[in-house]
């Protein structure tokens, strides 16, 4: 079985062919991706019509070299999938048009996939992670706390009241005068900094819900960054390494709080699964492993490019759905919201 996959939501354009191994997991024949952030940079964060337009560029290049990487031709593959959404608009339709097109073309199935929920089962691909699992899925434009417990059976835990962990490290970074993407730039900091310089606050510490918030914390950010100016590299270093601290408790916190409402709502989960963009974080995963290792759970996250925005995802999560059945027809609409919930397998 093998599935080609296309993803456009935000700014990469990529393209990627997987199959199905013997154990269960999934096999990444191809998985080509070209980021827009130069394209964006300019601007500190990613401008809709630059992204849309930037996608129809690659688009059909991009999903040739992924065919010709996995020495595969339409013919060789089972089905088309591309995600659907949520996302920015014009850059959905792209990749959703692209997909469809291709299905049509080669008379094989078409799948249209929900981008989180290629997030959501990632682990699966690499780990061939048993379902129920906890998820933490943590990016630019999420940050929720998910209990997987099939294919298009999600129970969100808790969710952010405002900023996306991610988000709240590009806009701290943008703030301290660091480049586009954040991230990166706040631990590369945060390596030299000292993280007990700042008092920062703890946001919903020690609430039951496994809820988020982070834009307090980065208000607080600015506040002593105000107090101090002008900032010397010194500062910076500080600043990063205490907020960068103050994340890593607020995510073991709620991470915690969500094991505790999984086991009321889902049983007990295989293990604690991290994914999106700020999975990618050192320190927020050495915090994960001591509070996996606490609750007797292993700690999954996979690989940094395949916790980023990428094809393997999407074509997975159409192998998911294609050994279940469970196509879409060429009307199936592009949509700039789709909570997971919404993505059932019914
Ligand atoms: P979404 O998938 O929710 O639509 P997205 O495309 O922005 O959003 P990803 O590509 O999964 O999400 O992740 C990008 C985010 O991850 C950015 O906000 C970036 O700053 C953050 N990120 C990447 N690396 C790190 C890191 N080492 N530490 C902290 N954050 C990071
Ligand atoms: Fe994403
Ligand atoms: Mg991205």
């Amino acid at each position: 079985m093998r599935v080609l996959g296309i993803e456009t939501t935000c700014d990469e354009t990529a393209a990627a062919v997987v199959g199905l191994a013997g154990d269960g997991r999934g096999v990444i024949l191809s998985n080509e991706i070209l980021s827009q952030i130069t394209e964006h940079a300019a601007y500190g964060g990613v401008v809709p019509e630059i992204a849309a337009r930037a996608h129809v560029e690659v688009i059909d290049r991009l999903v040739a070299r992924a065919l010709k990487a996995a020495d595969v031709t339409l013919k060789d593959i089972d089905a088309v999938a591309a995600a659907a959404g949520p996302g920015l608009i014009g850059g959905v339709i792209v990749g959703l048009t692209t997909g469809k097109a291709l299905a049509l073309v080669s008379g094989k199935p078409f799948i249209a996939v929900n981008h989180l929920e290629a997030h959501a089962l990632t682990a699966r691909m690499t780990d061939g992670v048993a379902f129920p699992y906890l998820l933490l899925l943590a990016s630019g434009g999420h940050t929720q706390l998910l209990a997987v417990r099939g294919v298009g059976d999600y129970v969100r835990l808790g969710t952010t009241i405002d900023d996306a962990i991610g988000e709240a490290f590009d806009k701290t970074a943008k703030m301290l005068g660091l480049p586009y993407p954040g991230g990166p730039e706040v631990e590369r900091q945060a390596l030299h900094g000292d993280p007990a310089r700042f008092a920062l606050p703890r946001p919903l510490a020690g609430r039951p819900d496994p809820d988020f918030s982070l834009s307090g914390l980065k208000t607080a950010v600015r506040i002593e960054a105000e107090r101090i100016a002008p900032l010397s590299a010194r500062d910076v270093a500080d600043l990063c390494a205490s907020f960068q601290a103050a994340v890593v408790d607020v995510v073991a916190d709620r991470v915690r709080m969500g094991l505790r409402a999984f086991r009321q709502k889902a049983g007990h989960p295989t293990a604690l699964v991290v994914a999106g963009g700020v999975a990618a974080n050192q320190a927020i995963r050495r915090g994960l492993t001591r509070l996996a290792s606490e609750a007797g759970l292993p700690l999954v996250t996979p690989p940094p490019a395949l916790c980023t925005d990428n094809g393997a995802m999407i074509a997975w999560a159409g192998l998911e759905r294609l050994r279940l059945g469970l196509t879409d027809d060429l009307t199936a609409p592009a949509r700039a919201r789709w909570p997971l919930e919404a993505a059932s397998a019914a």
